[in-house]
C-alpha cells in the first residue's frame, strides 16, 4: 500500500542526480518467500549535477545491513528509500536485502509466476529489488550472480560462467536500471541461430514452461525476421552474444524489452495453429519486433526521463507498424491502426484523461502507458516522416543512432536530430508533443474558370491539460479524381500550419472529386461532406476508399439511431460491389464488411449535442447487420466456399485474408440459416481461427450452449485458450445479460483472478461491451467497481487501467451518469486505495 497523500511530479522539475553509477554487481540467492538481494555499487560524484542528496530508491524491502568503503553505515529510511552520508569522492555502496517474491501480487519487481521467478522493473520496479538510483538517465553495466536451484537462471547481457546452482551474468552495455531483468525455473528453450550484417553469431532462446514447447516455433521465427528487418531497413545490428525470450503467464502488460532478456507476457509469443487465431499471430509478430527494435530505440538509446516515454515508445511502435506493412499488407495494416487509434486514442483525447503525447505532470507513470503515449507518439513519427520525406527521414534518425548512442534523451533532442540533418524548424510541429487532443479539419472546397480550390480550418477542442490549443502542423495527403474515376492529380501533400489555408489548383478542366486525408496522413478528425459513394467506387487510395465505406455506414447508422431511417442504399449497393471485386485483397474486402465500434457512434453523437442511448446504438448496428446480409445474399455462400483454405495452415497474410473474408460471410450467413454452417465449421475446424470464429457465431443461436461445452472440455488445460472461452461469452452475451453472463463466469472455479489475462478476459470484456456494460440498471457499472475494488490492493497497476472504462461517463443520460459517479465515488472512498487507482479515478471524475 502506498501514501495517502500523492505527490505530482513535473518535467518542469527536472534535475540531473547527483552521483553517476560507474558498475553495479549484485547477486540474488532466490528462495520464493525470502530472496536475499546484494548490491555492490561504484558511486561518483556528478559534476553536472548540484543536488548532491544521496538518495536511493527503494520500496518494500527489509534492509539487512549497508556500507559505504566497507565500513557500517545506518541510512535514514523511508517508506520510498533512503538516504545516507557520503563521501564527495568516488565510493562503493553495498548493501542486503531481502525480499518475497511469492508474496509479490503487484507483478512489479520480482515475483513468482506458475512456480518462476521473474521481474518487471519497468517503469519503477527495481527499487522493489534493491536499493537504488531507479530513474532511467542513471545508466550503468551491470553483472549479476545468480545462485538457487532452478536449471534456468538467466539475466541480462552474455552469459560470464556457470555450474550448478548458479550463473552469472555480464551486460556490458549501460543500461537504466528499468531495463534489468531476472528469470529462474524449470524452463525449456526453444533454441535458434542468427548472424548478424556483420557477422556476429547470435544465439536465440525461447523459453517456456514444459508443456509450451510446441507453441515457439512461429515466435522464434519472428525475432529473425524483425532482425532482418532492423538491419535492412534502419541499419541496425544486434550487439550481445544472446537473445533470450521468456514466456511468464502472470503480466501486467504485452512483453518488455530488457536489455538481452526479452520477457512477454505468454499471450503474446506463444503461438500454435491449433491454439492461436490469425490474429493472435499477427500481434506476437508485431509485440516480438517492438521489443527487439527497442534494443536501439529505448535500449542504447533511452529516455532522460519518464516524460519523454514517447521517445522510444512512439518511435517503436511506429518500427513495428512499418515492419508489419512490409511482412502483410501495408493497407490493412493503416486501416487496422486507425480503427484502434480512433477506438482508444481519440476516446483518450475526448475525455477526462486527455493528454499531451509528452506528459507535463503526473503522479504515477504507470498511469501513462496510454494510447496517446504509443499510438498518438507513432502517428507523430508518421507525420514528421511523411513531412521531410523517406530519406531524409533516414538520415535524421541515422543522424540519432550517431549523435546519442548510449545517452539518455529527450523529445528536444530527437527534434533537433530532425532540423539539423533538414534544416527545417520544427518549431510548431513540437505542438504535436505538447498539446492533448485531436485536430478538426474542416475542409470547404469551390471551384472556379479552371481553378479548384480547398480551403482548411482547423481547431482543437480544448482539454484540461491544453486549454488553449494552438494551430498545429498537418501534412494532408490529397489527390484529385476526374468524374470517370481516373486520377486528376495524383497525391499530393499539403502542409496545414494556420487556423485557415486554401490551396488552388489551377488547370482542372472539370470539377474534381478530391480525395482528402489519404492513407490517414494525420491523426485528425476530417469534417468534409465528401462524395463517399464515388470515391467507395474509385478511389485510388484503398485506405480513402475503405474510409469511405466506413463514412457512409456511419452517416447510416447515426440517421437509424436519430430518425429511425433505414439502412443507406447507397452504402449497400457500394459496399456489395467491392465484398464481390475478387481483383480485391480478402483481407481488405473483410475490413470493408466492418462496422465502427458502437463506442464510437456513441462518441459521435455525443460530439454532435445528443445523449446516445446505448441500447438503440446496439439496435441500429443489429439492423445494419441485416440489411448487409440481405444486400449480400447471393454472394454470402459462394464467397464463403470461395474463400475456404484447403492447403496446411500457415497465418500469413494470404492464407489469413481469405479466413477472414470467409468468416464475414459466415457471420452473415449464420443470421439467415440459424447455425448450420457455422456448426459445419465449428466440427471440421482443425485451427483455433476457424474453431473460434464458428463458435462465436454459434453463441445466441440454439446450439450455442453445447459448443461452449465441447470447446471447454477440450480446451480447459490450455489457460491462453480458455481466456478466449471466458472472453467470447461476455462478447457475444446479450445486452441484458452481459453483466450476469460476467458474473456467472466469475465464479466459474478456473476464474483465477490475480492473473491479469483472465481478469481482462472477463471483466475488460465486459467492459469493451457498449450496451451491455451501459445496461440501464447499472449491473455493468456495479460489477465492474466490485471487482476493481477487490483487485487494487493485489494488483494496482491493472486495476488502474482498467479504470479507463469509465472514462467516457459524461456522454451518457443523467440516470447512468448518476450510476457510475456512485461507483466512482464508491471506488474512490475505499480505504487504502493505491496512488494508481486514486489518480486514475481523481482524474475521470474531475
Ligand atoms: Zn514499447
Amino acid at each position: 500500500m502506498r501514501d495517502a497523500a500523492p505527490q505530482t511530479i513535473y518535467l518542469k522539475d527536472y534535475t540531473p542526480f547527483g552521483f553517476t553509477v560507474e558498475e553495479v554487481h549484485l547477486t540474488f540467492d532466490l528462495a520464493p518467500s525470502a530472496t536475499r538481494v546484494t548490491s555492490r555499487i561504484k558511486f561518483a560524484p556528478n559534476p553536472d549535477a548540484t543536488d548532491k542528496t544521496f538518495f536511493l530508491h527503494g520500496e518494500e524491502l527489509t534492509l539487512r545491513w549497508a556500507k559505504i568503503d566497507g565500513e557500517t553505515v545506518e541510512p535514514t529510511i523511508t517508506a520510498e528509500g533512503l538516504t545516507c552520508n557520503v563521501p564527495n569522492i568516488p565510493f562503493v555502496w553495498e548493501s542486503e536485502v531481502q525480499i518475497d517474491p511469492a508474496g509479490n501480487t503487484a507483478l512489479e519487481g520480482l515475483y513468482r509466476s506458475s512456480g518462476m521467478y521473474c521481474t518487471q522493473c519497468e517503469a519503477e520496479g527495481f527499487r522493489k529489488i534493491t536499493y537504488y538510483p531507479d530513474r532511467p538517465d542513471v545508466m550503468s553495466t551491470f553483472t549479476v550472480r545468480i545462485n538457487g536451484p532452478e536449471p534456468v537462471l538467466l539475466s541480462n547481457g552474455n552469459p560470464v560462467a556457470s555450474g550448478k546452482g548458479w550463473a552469472e551474468w555480464h551486460d556490458p552495455w549501460p543500461k537504466p536500471a528499468y531495463l534489468f531483468a531476472l528469470v529462474a525455473g524449470e524452463l525449456i528453450a526453444h533454441p535458434g541461430k542468427f548472424t548478424t550484417m556483420n557477422g556476429r553469431k547470435v544465439e536465440l532462446n525461447l523459453y517456456v514452461r514444459p508443456g509450451d514447447e510446441h507453441k515457439c516455433a512461429f515466435g522464434m521465427q519472428a525475432l529473425k525476421d524483425s532482425m532482418v528487418w532492423d538491419e535492412k531497413v534502419y541499419g541496425r545490428e544486434y550487439d550481445l552474444d544472446i537473445f533470450n525470450i521468456v514466456a511468464v503467464d502472470d503480466f501486467n502488460m504485452g512483453a518488455m524489452e530488457n536489455k538481452g532478456l526479452n520477457v512477454f507476457n505468454s499471450s503474446a509469443v506463444l503461438a500454435s495453429p491449433e491454439t492461436s487465431t490469425d490474429q493472435n499471430f499477427e500481434r506476437i509478430e508485431a509485440i516480438i519486433a517492438h521489443e527487439y527494435f527497442h534494443n536501439w530505440t529505448g535500449n542504447r538509446i533511452t529516455c532522460r526521463d519518464w516524460f519523454q516515454l514517447c521517445l522510444k515508445e512512439g518511435l517503436t511502435v511506429y518500427r513495428d507498424s512499418q515492419f508489419t506493412s512490409d511482412m502483410r499488407s501495408a493497407p490493412v495494416k493503416r486501416i487496422s491502426d486507425v480503427i484502434d487509434l480512433r477506438g482508444r486514442q481519440f476516446t483518450e483525447d475526448q475525455g477526462p484523461l486527455a493528454h499531451p503525447v509528452r506528459p507535463e505532470s503526473f503522479q504515477e507513470i504507470n498511469n501513462f502507458y496510454t494510447a496517446t503515449v504509443y499510438e498518438k507518439g507513432a502517428e507523430v513519427i508518421g507525420m514528421l516522416r511523411t513531412l521531410v520525406g523517406a530519406d531524409a527521414y533516414s538520415k535524421a534518425v541515422d543522424l540519432y543512432f550517431d549523435r546519442h548512442d548510449g545517452q539518455a534523451c529527450t523529445i528536444e533532442d530527437w527534434i533537433q536530430v530532425f532540423e539539423d540533418s533538414t534544416g527545417r524548424d520544427l518549431g510548431q510541429f513540437k505542438r504535436w508533443y505538447s498539446q492533448a487532443g485531436t485536430p478538426h479539419l474542416k475542409v470547404t472546397e469551390s471551384y472556379e474558370g479552371d481553378t479548384y480550390t480547398l480551403t482548411f480550418a482547423q481547431h482543437t477542442p480544448p482539454s484540461a491539460t491544453t486549454p488553449d490549443p494552438k494551430p498545429q502542423v498537418i501534412p494532408v495527403a490529397m489527390g484529385l479524381l476526374a468524374a470517370d474515376g481516373s486520377e486528376a492529380m495524383g497525391t499530393q501533400v499539403l502542409e496545414i500550419t494556420k487556423d485557415t489555408q486554401s490551396f488552388s489548383f489551377p488547370g482542372q478542366p472539370a470539377r474534381p472529386v478530391p480525395s482528402i486525408l489519404r492513407g490517414f496522413s494525420a491523426p485528425v478528425v476530417l469534417d468534409h461532406s465528401a462524395d463517399h459513394a464515388f470515391l467507395l467506387a474509385h478511389d485510388t487510395d484503398p485506405f480513402n476508399r475503405w474510409e469511405s465505406a466506413r463514412a457512409l455506414a456511419k452517416g447510416s447508422l447515426m440517421a437509424t439511431i436519430r430518425q429511425g431511417k433505414a439502412p443507406d442504399s447507397a452504402y449497400l449497393e457500394g459496399l456489395t460491389k467491392v465484398v464481390a471485386d475478387d481483383s480485391l485483397d480478402p483481407a481488405y474486402r473483410a475490413l470493408m464488411i466492418g462496422l465502427p465500434a458502437q463506442s464510437e457512434l456513441a462518441a459521435s453523437l455525443h460530439a454532435e449535442g445528443d445523449v446516445p442511448d446505448p441500447d438503440a446504438i446496439h439496435l441500429a448496428v443489429d439492423a445494419m447487420r441485416e440489411a448487409q446480409a440481405e444486400a449480400l445474399q447471393d454472394m454470402l455462400h459462394p464467397l464463403y466456399d470461395a474463400h475456404q483454405v484447403t492447403q496446411d495452415y500457415v497465418p500469413d497474410a494470404a492464407q489469413s485474408g481469405k479466413r477472414a473474408l470467409g468468416n464475414a460471410m459466415l457471420a452473415l450467413i449464420t443470421r439467415r440459416d440459424g447455425g448450420a454452417v457455422a456448426q459445419a465449421q465449428y466440427d471440421t475446424a482443425t485451427n483455433m481461427t476457424q474453431q473460434l470464429a464458428a463458435l462465436g457465431f454459434l453463441i445466441g443461436a440454439e446450439q450455442g450452449d453445447a459448443a461452449l461445452g465441447a470447446f471447454e472440455a477440450q480446451w480447459k488445460d490450455d489457460r491462453l485458450v480458455m481466456d478466449k472461452w471466458f472472453g467470447l461469452q461476455v462478447m457475444k452475451a446479450k445486452p441484458d445479460d452481459a453483466a450476469d453472463t460476467a458474473t456467472a463466469l466469475t465464479r466459474h472455479h478456473d476464474f483465477n483472478w490475480k492473473n491479469p489475462n483472465r481478469f481482462r478476459a472477463t471483466l475488460g470484456a465486459l467492459a469493451m461491451h457498449h450496451a451491455g456494460f451501459h445496461a440501464k440498471d447499472g449491473s455493468g457499472y456495479a460489477l465492474l467497481a466490485d471487482w476493481l475494488i477487490k483487485l487494487d490492493p493485489v494488483n494496482p497497476q491493472t486495476t488502474a487501467r482498467m479504470c479507463s472504462a469509465f472514462q467516457t461517463w459524461r456522454r451518457y443520460d443523467a440516470i447512468r451518469q448518476t450510476l457510475i459517479k456512485a461507483q466512482l465515488e464508491r471506488i474512490a472512498s475505499t480505504p487504502g486505495l493505491s496512488r494508481d487507482t486514486a489518480e486514475m479515478i481523481g482524474r475521470i471524475r474531475e
